[in-house]
Order: C-alpha cells, then structure tokens, then sequence
C-alpha cells in the first residue's frame, strides 16, 4: 500500500482491496442472516483406511448456498467470516450440525465411525470449549470417539497457557484433535510431541507435489515416520490420483481423504455412496493391491 502511494503519488485502490471491502459489507451481513436462519449447509468428505479401503471417517466442510448471491465458495465465505468476527459461530453451528447428522446416520444404518469438524483460533481462547463439546455430544447421545476437531497449525503455535489449556481440556474428554494442513505454517516438529494430538492432516500442497518434488517426499516421508511413531494417525488430504495413492501406501501413511476417493458431498448423498460404490472401492484397491 505504502509504496503503491510513493511511487504512483495517488492511491490506488487495487481490485482485491476493493472486492475484500465490498465482500466484508454485503457478504458479511447475509452470511449473518442465513447462519441465524439455518440457511447454511455441511457436505463430507469420505476419508479412506489405507490398508483396508474401509471408511475412517468422513471431513465436514460448510457450504454457502444463498438464495440470491448464488453458491459462494468456502474460501471466500470463510475469509468474511474470520474478518467479521462470525467464524466462530460458523465453528460451532458446524460442530452441531454434524453430531446431529451423525446420529441421523447411526439411525439410517450408515456406519460412519467419525466425524471431523474445522474449528478456528478463537475456539481455543476460549474455557468453555471442552464443556460446549461435551454438552452438544451429550444432547446427541454419542461417545466422544466419535468427533474429531480439526484446527490449523496458527493454534497450534499459541503457546499461551490458556490456549494449551483448552486444547487438553477438549482432549481429555475423549474426543480427537486433529493439526489441519500441517506444513504450511511453522510449528516445529518437537511441539508435535508436546501437544495432545491423535492426529496429523499433511496439507495438500505436498500431496500435489508428491511425484515431481523431492523436497515435498522427503517431508511427507518424514511427518508420516514421527506421526506414526507418535501413535498419531497420518492423514493425507488432497490425494487425486493413482500415483498419489501408491506412494503414500508404500510410505505407511494411514488415511487418505481427496477427490481419488470422493468429493465432498450432502448427507443425503453420502448415504447413497456408503451403500453404492464399496464394491468400486474394494475394486480399486484390489487392483491396486496386485499391482504392487
Ligand atoms: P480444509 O479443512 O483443509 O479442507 C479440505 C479442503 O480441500 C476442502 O475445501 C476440500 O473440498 C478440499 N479437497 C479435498 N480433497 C481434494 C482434492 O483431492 N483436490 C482438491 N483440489 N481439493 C480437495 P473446501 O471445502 O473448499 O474448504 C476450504 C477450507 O475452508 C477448509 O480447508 C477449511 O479450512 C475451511 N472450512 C470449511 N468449512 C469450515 C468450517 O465449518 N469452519 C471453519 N473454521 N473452516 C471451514
Ligand atoms: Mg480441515
Ligand atoms: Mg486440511
Ligand atoms: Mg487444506
């Protein structure tokens, strides 16, 4: 900005300054509107035993649908939320909604073991996180092994006692906690081991550059080593295609989420996929099995 001022002697409003503005105002109050509505909506994303091909869990991912504005996309819709002050709210209207889902599908004969749940920074300064939790998994009658909360490394590096606090507080009542996109922010790998984390989800970006970077193998190889020796769960996401899929096996990585498998998808849907294409999944990775 400051330069832009210097070196042009006027201001110059670029395009992604304006549309931030204009998404902050307009979005910004109809995302407000339709949260208090109930207007927003979780799809899931199937996450996949490397070994086996069975279902792990499925990811649950907000969707934003409004009537008039038209299907906005979750980057866009997140970032208001975070500049609004609403991605709290968002967090735990998700975390509701997906307990409510999930003893839906315990009820319809959909056996999904768990459910993860995108949480954000603010969550965590906050004390009454581990009881909100419990009391929401309670209403629903499901066992805290049931949920697993995902937050992003930025939490993680909040050393604050208070933060480190709230994170064991919602660890100690059984349910999981999971570092979303691992890599991308600048945690060590020695805080792994301080933390109380069940799990490690390596970002996308490595994933993509799994075949043609070796920079992007050797991290991958190495977080899957420490998760595992950690007793963590390795989770890959992003993995889109066959190649992908054969080295993070080989690597001993233990659950793979991406497009290979399945895109995120409604409830309703999901149901479907979990009676229909098992057979293509178990298909998949029996070929898969003897090419190797
Ligand atoms: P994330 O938690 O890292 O979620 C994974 C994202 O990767 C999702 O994007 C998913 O659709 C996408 N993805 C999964 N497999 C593939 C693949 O094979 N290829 C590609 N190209 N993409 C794949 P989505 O749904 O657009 O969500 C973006 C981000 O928005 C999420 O990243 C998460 O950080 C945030 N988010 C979504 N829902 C919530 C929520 O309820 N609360 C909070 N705080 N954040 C949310
Ligand atoms: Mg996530
Ligand atoms: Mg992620
Ligand atoms: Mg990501």
């Amino acid at each position: 900005q400051a330069k832009k001022e210097a070196r042009g002697g006027y201001r110059l409003v670029s395009m992604t300054d304006s549309r931030a503005a204009e998404d902050r105002l307009v979005l910004g109050s109809a995302l407000r509107e339709s949260l208090s509505r109930g207007m927003l909506q979780l799809h899931y994303q199937p996450q996949i035993e490397a070994r086996t091909g069975e279902i792990y869990g499925v990811e649950a991912l907000a969707r934003w649908n409004h009537p008039t504005l038209g299907n906005i996309f979750p980057s866009r819709f997140i970032a208001v939320a975070e500049e609004t002050g609403q991605i709290e709210a968002i967090g735990s209207w998700s975390l509701e909604e997906a307990c409510r889902q999930l003893t839906q599908w315990d009820r319809d004969g959909v056996r999904i073991p768990v459910v993860s749940v995108n949480l954000s920074a603010g969550h965590f300064n906050n004390r009454g996180l581990a009881s909100f939790i419990g009391g929401v998994l309670q209403k629903y009658g499901l066992s805290p092994d049931r949920l697993t909360v995902e937050i992003t490394e930025s939490v993680m590096m909040d050393e604050s006692e208070e933060t480190m606090k709230v994170l064991s507080s919602v660890r100690q009542i059984g349910v999981g906690l999971s570092m979303d996109d691992f890599g991308t922010g600048f945690s060590s790998l020695s805080r792994l081991t301080r933390l109380p984390l069940t799990e490690i989800k390596i970002d996308r970006s490595f994933i993509m550059n799994l075949e043609s970077d070796s920079n992007a193998q050797a991290v991958t190889t190495a977080v899957i080593g420490i998760g595992n020796r950690l007793g963590m769960t390795v989770v890959t996401e992003g993995v889109e295609t066959e190649a992908q899929y054969d080295l993070l096996e080989s690597l001993n990585c233990d659950v793979l989420q991406g497009y290979l498998f399945a895109r995120p998808m409604s409830a309703v849907e999901l149901g479907g996929w979990m009676h229909q294409p098992r057979q293509l999944m178990s298909a998949m990775i029996n070929q898969h099995d003897q090419r190797i």
